[in-house]
């Protein structure tokens, strides 16, 4: 057992195996379960693993970890909970890359679904075409990562639409969770592009589901924080795959004039729509830091002293970042397209750059920072991140109290923030996802990386933000959400709260699916 262990975490741990073991022998499930090759471990690697994410500020220790070999593991373990005189709790484990323990399971079980990549004996991706339609899509694992579809889909000369900035994440974490990047405004979150899903409900049933057939889980599991069931298989819509993009970043000094191009542009947002942007984002570039961050370095080098001038000069800059794909057909067309829907825009003269680089390049832009940060042992370090939610209304109290203020004040920043736009109607209201009450509304990530004696300095600045919000009437929404009670729970939720209560009771009753996330065991 772990020497590093707090004594009372070794004894919890020791009491609740053998409770485990001796209830276990009893039990067809159990026996199902510790069939090889699925794997129960609780020795200290395994559980050591399981008690952190990617945020390193919370460790809550498992007493085991499931290592299934298909995805019967992880019906056998849930049954065996639910059955249990005794229910323990469980989480699915994605890559951990949550930021405050989400994925965690105190004293429960944690499953590791990379485990489940890597011992399954089926194919974790499939890619298919409707007869009908001659549509295609992708049968996918909860537990693939974004970057195996990217790679598994183009070999069809066929991608998913929609992405997160980041591609070794899996699906079924992300779509627990939303899935948004600059494809957002026009293709929506990844949420929206799923059909249909496998899902293991908190009882230990196998159920298919989509908007037609048990519509209720399908719904209640998109953006649902894990806690209606596991996702097994997602089906995911796709499209003709691009080769090339052209990428362009341009400054602003002014947030208004910022906005409102930002603005302008993701009202071009039809799916088939030939004129609009294929993806658009935007970063706030503080006076202090330098114009790249670990997570791109995209401007000229020889550039940046004047960049960084620019900055010093308003304290603030902000970047508008956009992106049109092409292809062999649209070679000799794209110069000219760009130019008409960048036309007008109100940037600092001589501040634009442009770069063309190939589709998977761009998809998977932040992989070569994450191998950097990983190779000077700055990866693993705490990430006190807030994402929000922030309505379009009040986007520039947002600037005026939060940049302006509160971020220039406290002068502790460190790490990219994201500022982009996206439209509501291109989110499912039937979902779990949370999002304001307008129909465009800004996302906002500050993506903090710290010290492991200083990440409290990062917190008390994102409190100061959540205040700041509160006390001015912003209505915003964390995306990631993180909160210490129900009835914080229950404010966020808002009229989604009685829905998602219901769902909880009809789908996992006995409290057992992600108690990371606080919701019901708070
Ligand atoms: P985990 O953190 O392991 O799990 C998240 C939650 O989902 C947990 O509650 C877990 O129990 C549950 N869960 C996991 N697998 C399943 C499953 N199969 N079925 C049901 N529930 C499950 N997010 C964005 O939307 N856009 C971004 O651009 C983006 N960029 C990121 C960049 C980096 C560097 C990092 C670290 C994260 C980023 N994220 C982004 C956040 C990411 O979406 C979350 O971390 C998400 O939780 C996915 O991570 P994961 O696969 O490791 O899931």
């Amino acid at each position: 057992m772990n020497e590093n262990l707090p004594i009372p975490a070794y004894f919890i741990i020791t009491f609740f195996i053998s409770r485990l073991k001796s209830s276990i022998n009893k039990s067809k499930a159990w026996t199902a379960l510790n069939h090889q090759p699925n794997t129960l471990r609780h020795d200290p690697e395994a559980l050591t693993l399981a008690s952190s994410d990617y945020g390193n500020m919370v460790k809550e220790i498992p007493a085991a970890v499931l290592e299934p070999s298909s995805i019967n593991g992880v019906v056998h373990l849930i049954s065996y909970a639910y059955n249990n005189s005794a229910p323990f709790q469980i989480a699915a484990r994605g890559q951990g890359h949550s930021v405050r323990g989400q994925a965690m399971a105190k004293n429960g079980v944690v499953i590791d679904m990379s485990a489940l990549r890597r011992n399954r004996k089926t194919p974790g991706i499939v890619v298919s075409r409707r007869w009908t339609t001659g549509e295609f899509y992708a049968d996918v694992g909860g537990e693939q990562l974004w970057i195996d579809v990217l790679n598994a889909t183009l070999a069809y000369g066929v991608t998913p639409v929609s992405w997160t900035d980041y591609l070794y994440i899996t699906v079924g974490g992300t779509l627990s969770n939303g899935g948004i990047s600059g494809q957002s405004f026009r293709y929506g979150p990844q949420v929206s592009n799923v059909v249909e899903m496998d899902v293991v409900t908190g009882k230990g049933n196998m159920v298919t589901c989509s908007p037609k057939r048990n519509s209720e889980l399908f719904h209640a599991v998109l953006g649902g924080l894990g806690q209606f069931g596991i996702i097994a298989r997602a089906r995911i819509a796709l499209e003709p795959a691009p080769t090339r993009v052209k990428w362009v970043r341009m400054l602003y000094s002014n947030f208004s004039a910022f906005t409102k191009d930002q603005e302008r542009l993701i009202s071009l947002n039809g799916r088939k729509q030939t004129n609009a942007l294929n993806y658009l984002e935007g970063l706030v570039l503080l006076h202090h830091g330098s114009p790249d961050s670990w997570r791109s370095s995209f401007f000229p080098p020889s550039d940046h002293p004047r960049i960084i001038s620019l900055a010093n000069q308003n304290s603030v800059i902000y970047c508008l970042e956009v992106v049109k794909y092409y292809d062999d057909h649209t070679q000799s067309t794209i110069d000219k397209e760009l130019e008409v829907l960048l036309e007008g825009l109100d940037y600092e003269s001589g501040f634009k750059f442009e770069k063309d680089v190939t589709y998977v390049e761009f998809l998977n832009r932040v992989r070569n920072g994450e191998l950097k940060l990983k190779s000077k042992g700055l990866w693993d370090v705490p990430h006190p991140w807030l994402n929000l939610f922030v309505p379009r209304s009040r986007i520039l109290d947002f600037e005026s109290g939060v940049f302006k203020d509160i971020v220039l004040r406290r002068n502790v920043t460190r790490g990219p923030i994201l500022i982009y736009p996206m439209n509501r109607s291109k989110w499912d209201d039937r979902n779990s996802t949370v999002i304001p009450d307008e129909e465009v509304f800004y996302t906002i990530g500050f993506l903090h990386s710290s010290g492991f004696d200083d990440w409290k300095k990062f917190e008390e600045q994102n409190q100061e933000i959540l205040e700041y919000c509160g006390k001015s009437g912003i209505e915003i929404k964390q995306y990631l959400p993180h909160y210490k009670t129900q009835t914080q729970w229950i404010q966020h939720f808002g009229s989604k709260w009685t829905t998602f209560r219901d769902n909880k009771f009809k789908f996992d009753p006995k409290h057992i699916l992600s108690p990371g996330q606080n919701i019901f065991n708070s």
